[in-house]
């Protein structure tokens, strides 16, 4: 603790995100009762009627423990990023969105113009004939209204701000969150070292098919199937029966929770120790998985095979870059200007 006699302080943030992470925080059932009886909350909008003009308040470092879950796509995300920062010892990045960018830095394939283009004006459950925009100031009788500013490019929680440590998944798994809560319980009121800055806390270093149970035998893929088109083996890796399984470029941590229910793993917790970009990791690991016929097979042939085979992927972008979108190489589609924010590339 930081010498004060009374509980550690915790905070629990949510930016750009779906309220999942909250939720999972939740489901680690009782001990909830546990974290009440350790923690003294002092902000946390999902639970509890904080403002914050309430945070504006605290000293610098007053908050012990920040779990700041969510992407940072508005004005508001990376003035709440910038204030909690400087009012917490510890920031977590918690969850895919605040880690990797998850599902809202998909929006980087496309523009802030394009997207309220589409929810407000092109959106078949919309009228809006006079084709109104939200505006960032309007005014009422009683005085303005300000809206935060909806950016263009979505970043992660680290793209803003110094992060302590992640904690990976969409959202992550609530043993995985109480094992975070022990270790850091340990650090606040036994004085027990903290991990290493930057470390990713409550996952594995390696790769989640380290830890699924379904057998890999090697065999070479013809074409790739979405899930509702094959009825899959449940005791063979699903990746060699031709599902998109994102196990190899994963982090491993959740006990490989989709592929024992012969779903192919999305990749929300994000790549492993080693992977600088899961989604081109993923593509080489999918090409390497096809059938590349004889070594008698010529290179041209072969090309074309993969190509072929590479091409069953329905939605290569949005498939392996779900999640890691905001930490990628690419990290957003290159816009023209001129075009008015339209994609460079389809
Ligand atoms: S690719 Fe998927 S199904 Fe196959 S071993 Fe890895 S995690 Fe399991
Ligand atoms: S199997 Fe993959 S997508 Fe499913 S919870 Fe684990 S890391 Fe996330």
């Amino acid at each position: 603790m930081n010498g004060r006699s009374e509980k550690p302080k915790l905070a629990m943030y949510w930016a750009s995100s779906c309220g999942g992470c909250e939720v999972s925080l939740l489901n680690i059932g009782e001990k909830i009762l546990d974290v009440d009886r350790t923690y003294e909350i002092v902000f946390f909008p999902c639970l509890t009627d904080f403002k914050h003009e309430d945070v504006r308040g605290y000293p610098d470092g007053y908050i012990d423990l920040c779990l700041f879950n969510g992407a940072i796509r508005s004005s508001e995300n990376e003035e709440m990023a910038r204030l909690l920062r400087r009012k917490s010892r510890v920031l977590v990045a918690f969850g895919s969105c605040a880690h990797e960018g998850c599902v809202p830095a998909l929006a980087n394939l496309t523009s802030a113009e394009e997207i309220m283009d589409a929810v407000y004006r092109r959106s078949p459950a919309t009228v809006n004939r006079q084709a109104i925009l939200p505006g960032r100031l309007t005014r009422v009788p009683e005085g303005e209204l300000e809206l935060p500013a909806f950016f263009d490019t979505v970043q992660t929680l680290d793209q803003v701000e110094r992060v302590d440590f992640y904690v990976p998944g969409c959202p992550p798994e609530s043993p995985q969150v109480w094992g975070v809560l022990e270790l850091l319980t340990a650090v606040f009121l036994d004085g027990a070292a903290l991990p290493a800055p930057g470390s990713v806390i409550g996952a594995n270093p390696a790769a989640l098919c380290e830890e699924c149970p379904l057998e890999r035998r090697s065999r070479p893929v013809q074409r790739f199937y979405r899930p509702y088109e094959i009825t899959p083996d449940t005791s063979t890796c699903l990746l060699e029966q031709g599902l998109v399984c994102l196990g190899p470029v994963t982090r491993g941590g959740c006990g490989a929770l989709c592929p024992r229910t012969a779903m192919g793993c999305r990749g929300c917790y994000g790549p492993p120790d080693g992977v600088e970009d899961q989604g081109a990791r993923m593509t080489a690991a999918l090409a390497a998985a096809t059938d590349a016929g004889s070594p008698q097979t010529g290179e041209r042939a072969l090309k074309e095979k993969v190509k072929e085979t590479m091409g069953t992927v329905v939605d290569p972008a949005g498939t392996f870059y779900r999640f890691s979108m905001g930490h990628s190489l690419l990290k957003r589609a290159r816009l023209r200007r001129d075009t008015g924010g339209k994609r460079e590339k389809e």
